[in-house]
């Protein structure tokens, strides 16, 4: 059982681990840039919801598609960013379109 418990961190380029940090503490440049230009918190442009990470990886219905296709799991948000799931977390973000917002 050691093998489960390497860090899967370890594969990722440094890019990748910074995004992957980034969505686990919820401190996107999609979400806090407005802090940088004291403007009002984004709204989601399909919903207008408050834009969070939540929103974006478990409830926005314009992700739907690519929750499905990454097989993001959707039960939680921890669940969704769950460690060991890199992957699905990074084919998320890709087939999102959203690496340049992380
Ligand atoms: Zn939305």
């Amino acid at each position: 059982m050691l093998l489960s418990m390497a860090d899967p961190l370890i594969k990722l380029t440094r890019h990748e681990k910074i995004m992957i940090t980034r969505v686990r503490i919820e401190h996107t440049k999609l979400i806090h840039s407005h802090l940088m230009r004291k403007e009002l918190k984004p709204r989601c442009e399909t919903c207008l919801n408050e834009l969070s990470v939540k929103h974006i990886f478990l409830e926005c219905p314009n992700y739907q598609n690519a929750r499905t296709k990454s097989n993001l799991n959707t039960r939680s948000l921890k669940e969704a960013l769950n460690y060991g799931d890199e992957k699905r977390i990074f084919d998320f973000i890709k087939i999102a379109d959203l690496a340049s917002n992380i």
